[in-house]
């Protein structure tokens, strides 16, 4: 890709600027007009809705701007990872809402536009790109979940078509999503050989998804069930028995975004405000307007350069990534940080509030504090989703530092 000098890249910011402002749905600014929360994970739900937040999504996808850097011929906005960063910047200095926010773009996506048939991509990448399909994950099975490749989920050879039988866990989303990109086992002989890459359509007979409730409220994810389900011949991406190749390359992808938006809350921990602000309502200002307890202040402080130090390198390395061949191993050592910081604000959160940070429900407590307290239980799941903190820190061990298994 051709390098941007400062004048092309000024010139480029001036038009993204003008662009945004010109086509930005003045509903998504005004407090008393309501959007549909789920919008902005698009889908089949919403074809043909006029919420104002499909309408953004509908204008930066007809400008490819949905997935950037992703090429033109596939719909994407075939930006180098400058004008990328640069685009990011201004939607990030403009308020804007994101456009799209979807396992197509963060995962699926790239990992087809590496191991996809041309005719895959063509299908399925614009599709992506339009917010036209919500996908889910369809990894975890009640007896793989670190140990991954254990997976069970049968998947036959039927000739004229694949056919799926088992089941799958923690399946965020799979409740409300169209389509799942899934993991099966094509042959039962093996362990990671005999792993393959299929993409189910979940309005086809025989899948059936049972939401499973968290401590913190939420219904967020499922339980998801193959009985029967048969699949055209090109629903597998890859080779047969090449998924597990194809698998890891995703997780890198899942925990670069993941690590990411634990950066802006990690579930609902963020929705409860700014911790430096909640720490100075709760816990008083000194004479020089600082948080007046000295301790608190200190850990506060800590985390938020924590999170300012995290940021950096998780776009230095994403502009790292998209220069060479997408990220690497290294995307453990950021999923890793990035949990533990989350979780760590959540905690310094709820714990600046006293025992108002202490409610779950009920009179007594402002919406924020109920908010924190649930992003609090939330944050649990930061060092287990994406691969859990252990397993990172095993992935960093072997394939970052090149360290020996244990004897
Ligand atoms: C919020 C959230 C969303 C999720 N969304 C999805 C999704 O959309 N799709 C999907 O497929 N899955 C999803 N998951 C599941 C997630 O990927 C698994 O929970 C995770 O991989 C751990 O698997 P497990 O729960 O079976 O725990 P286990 O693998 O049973 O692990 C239990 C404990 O043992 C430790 N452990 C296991 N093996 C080792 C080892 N070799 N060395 C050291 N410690 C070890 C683990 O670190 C953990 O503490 C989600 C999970 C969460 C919390």
């Amino acid at each position: 890709m051709a390098d941007f000098g400062a004048g092309e890249l000024d010139a480029f910011r001036a038009e993204v600027k003008a662009w945004l402002e010109a086509n930005y749905p003045a509903e998504l600014r005004d407090p008393k007009v309501k959007s549909d929360p789920e919008a902005m994970w698009g889908g089949r739900a919403f074809a043909g809705s006029n919420d104002p937040q499909i309408v953004w999504m509908r204008k930066m996808a007809q400008k490819g701007w949905t997935a950037p850097t992703w090429p033109k011929e596939y719909g994407g906005g075939g930006l180098t990872p400058q004008q990328a960063r640069v685009l990011d910047q201004e939607l990030a200095a403009g308020r804007y809402h994101a456009p799209l926010a979807s396992f197509g773009i963060w995962m699926l996506g790239p990992v087809l536009l590496e191991y996809a048939t041309e005719a895959q991509k063509k299908e399925y990448l614009p599709k992506i790109i339009n917010g036209e399909i919500r996908w889910c994950q369809g990894y975890s099975e009640p007896g793989a979940g670190s140990d991954l490749a254990s997976l069970q989920t049968k998947c036959e050879d039927k000739g004229d078509h694949w056919l799926i039988n088992g089941q799958k866990i923690w399946t965020s989303y799979a409740d409300k999503a169209d389509w799942c990109f899934c993991l099966v086992r094509t042959d039962t002989t093996k362990k990671h050989e005999g792993i393959s890459f299929v993409l189910i359509d979940m309005s086809k007979p025989g899948v059936e998804t049972r939401p499973i409730q968290l401590i913190s409220g939420e219904s967020p994810f499922c339980e998801t069930f193959f009985t029967d389900v048969q699949l055209p011949k090109d629903a597998l991406v890859g080779k047969v028995n090449g998924g597990w190749e194809i698998a890891k390359r995703l997780l890198q992808y899942e925990r670069q975004n993941i690590s990411g938006g634990f950066g802006g809350g990690g579930g609902a921990g963020g929705a409860a405000g700014d911790l430096g602000s909640i720490a100075k309502t709760y816990a008083g200002v000194d004479e020089a307007g600082r948080v007046a307890d000295h301790d608190l202040r200190q850990r506060v402080t800590q985390n938020k350069m924590n999170f300012q130090a995290l940021g950096q390198t998780i776009a230095r390395t994403a502009a790292e990534a998209r220069a060479s061949n997408g990220p690497s191993a290294a995307t453990s050592i950021i999923k890793y940080a990035a949990a533990s910081f989350a979780q760590e604000r959540s905690e310094l959160m709820v714990e600046a509030m006293g025992h108002q940070g202490l409610g779950w429900d009920g009179e007594g407590y402002a919406p924020g504090e109920l908010l924190a307290v649930r992003g609090w239980l939330r944050s649990k799941g930061n060092s287990i989703e994406g691969g859990t903190s252990e397993i990172n820190i095993n992935v960093v061990s072997k394939r970052v530092l090149g360290l020996p298994d244990p004897k």
